[in-house]
């Protein structure tokens, strides 16, 4: 019998995973120069870090996650999301101790979500993410923004918008709950039974579901704006400040609730404004979390992120026809004519594997014809080719692919040779 692949899930392919290496290249050296350190945290955690940290009235929570027990009874979850297991590491880690804070943290990796599979949409995908731990300040609100803008920017995307919104304070979140109550309470009977629920569980989530929202009172509902505190606008106003100031263009959206429940104050997306892209058109989804690390059993310490899945990277660039300029050339083919020279057509071939060319040879037993076929199809720069003839007197012959000319010399000479050859042809 066959066995398939998972639904939800893919195999990355050659020719495929090195636009993957590509992106997370990318996104390193970014972080890099934004002095954020990489966390690799476990693929499964305790399933209660999830319903803490993410909010158990969540579709993450209630429907997405894979939960299993292990062999000792013990309820694990495979990672929805990174932000609750960086949160806890920031705990168990004790990083609030660090005399610099906020601690900067970036990870990127696999996340499990039992969802409807499709284009955007997997069950295992992979996020990059950023968190910075430890301060409140609207400038690092803005930096998260412009960290997570500078990624898709420095891979050429050009039809992207940031949506930013805010959900205030403790105060103007329960207010506009009471008000979110009020509003949707005469008619809850119209919504889905996971509206109903959420009616006085988290009515906010309601605002977010995927089956109800087109109903009319969802474009009705009672904006948080209007219920946020004195401090709670100020401090939205100052981050706006600051995206102006670093001109960072952004849309105001104050519908937008995301997906976890543990967000205050600053929220964001960024979205895909290309006509090629799907249905689904976000591409990055962050936040502040000041709660969260609390919850998680440390000391009062405001948090701020986001995440964003390669897989909708790639979308967004395949809908924008950008090509990722990857590199995949060959620089040395080693010919051998006859069997006998095999050990030194391999010889050769890892001597300028050592000194930083790549480089193949044939393993098929090929006549010369045949190998220079492949020497050619790979597009190889250099052939080298090793007779028993010459080989007897030390010498081998280098045959530049794109002049065609060629050259005998001493196999001695051969790394320098190349490295001659190579560097006139890159001042040519
Ligand atoms: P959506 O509304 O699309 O389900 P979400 O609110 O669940 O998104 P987050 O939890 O905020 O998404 O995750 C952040 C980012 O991770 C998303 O903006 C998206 O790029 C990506 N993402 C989330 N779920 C998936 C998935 N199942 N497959 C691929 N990428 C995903
Ligand atoms: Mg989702």
């Amino acid at each position: 019998m066959k066995i398939q692949i998972p639904r939800g899930t893919v195999d990355i392919m050659p020719g495929e995973s090195e636009k993957w290496q590509y992106v997370e290249h990318v996104a390193q050296e970014i972080f890099k120069r934004a002095r954020y350190s990489e966390i690799r945290t476990p693929i499964f955690e305790h399933t209660e870090l999830f319903q803490k940290g993410v909010g158990d009235t969540t579709d993450i929570v209630t429907k997405e996650m894979y939960t299993f027990n292990d062999r000792k009874e013990r309820s694990m979850t495979l990672r929805p999301e990174g932000t609750a297991s960086v949160a806890r590491a920031y705990v168990e880690h004790k990083l609030f101790g660090q005399v610099n804070q906020p601690a900067k943290l970036f990870y990127c990796g696999p996340m499990f979500r039992y969802e409807r599979p499709q284009k955007g949409r997997q069950r295992q995908f992979v996020q990059i993410g950023a968190e910075a731990i430890g301060v409140q300040d609207p400038a690092v609100d803005a930096e998260m923004m412009a960290l997570a803008l500078s990624i898709y920017q420095e891979l050429c995307l050009k039809e992207i918008k940031l949506v930013i919104n805010s959900l205030g304070d403790k105060t103007s979140r329960l207010a506009h709950r009471e008000a979110l109550i009020a509003h949707f309470k005469p008619s809850i009977h119209e919504f889905c039974s996971d509206c109903q629920t959420r009616l006085e569980k988290n009515p906010l989530r309601i605002l977010d579901c995927k089956v109800d929202h087109a109903h009319p009172l969802i474009a009705t509902a009672p904006s948080i704006i209007d219920f946020l505190t004195d401090e709670s606008l100020d401090y939205y106003t100052q981050v706006k400040r600051h995206l102006d100031v670093i001109e960072v263009p952004y849309v105001e959206d104050a519908t937008m609730v995301r997906g976890l429940d543990y967000y205050n104050h600053t929220t964001f997306e960024i979205m895909s404004e290309s006509k090629g892209f799907g249905a689904i058109t976000t591409l990055c989804g962050g936040g502040r979390y000041n709660g969260l690390v609390e919850e998680l059993g440390g000391p009062a310490s405001p948090g701020v992120g986001f995440a964003m899945s390669i897989e909708r990277l790639l979308a967004a660039l395949a809908a924008e026809e950008i090509t990722l300029p990857i590199a995949n050339h060959l620089d040395v083919f080693v010919v051998g004519v006859g069997e006998a020279v095999s050990p030194i057509t391999l010889k050769l071939t890892l001597a300028a594997r050592k000194a930083g060319f790549t480089a193949e040879r044939d393993y098929l037993s090929k006549k010369v014809k045949g190998q220079f076929k492949t020497a050619d199809r790979e597009n190889a720069r250099f052939v080298v080719v090793v007779g028993e003839e010459e080989l007897a007197e030390g010498l081998i012959v280098i045959k530049d692919m794109t002049t065609g000319t060629q050259e005998k010399i001493a196999m001695s000479d051969y790394i320098a040779t190349l490295q001659k050859k190579q560097h006139e042809g890159e001042t040519n």
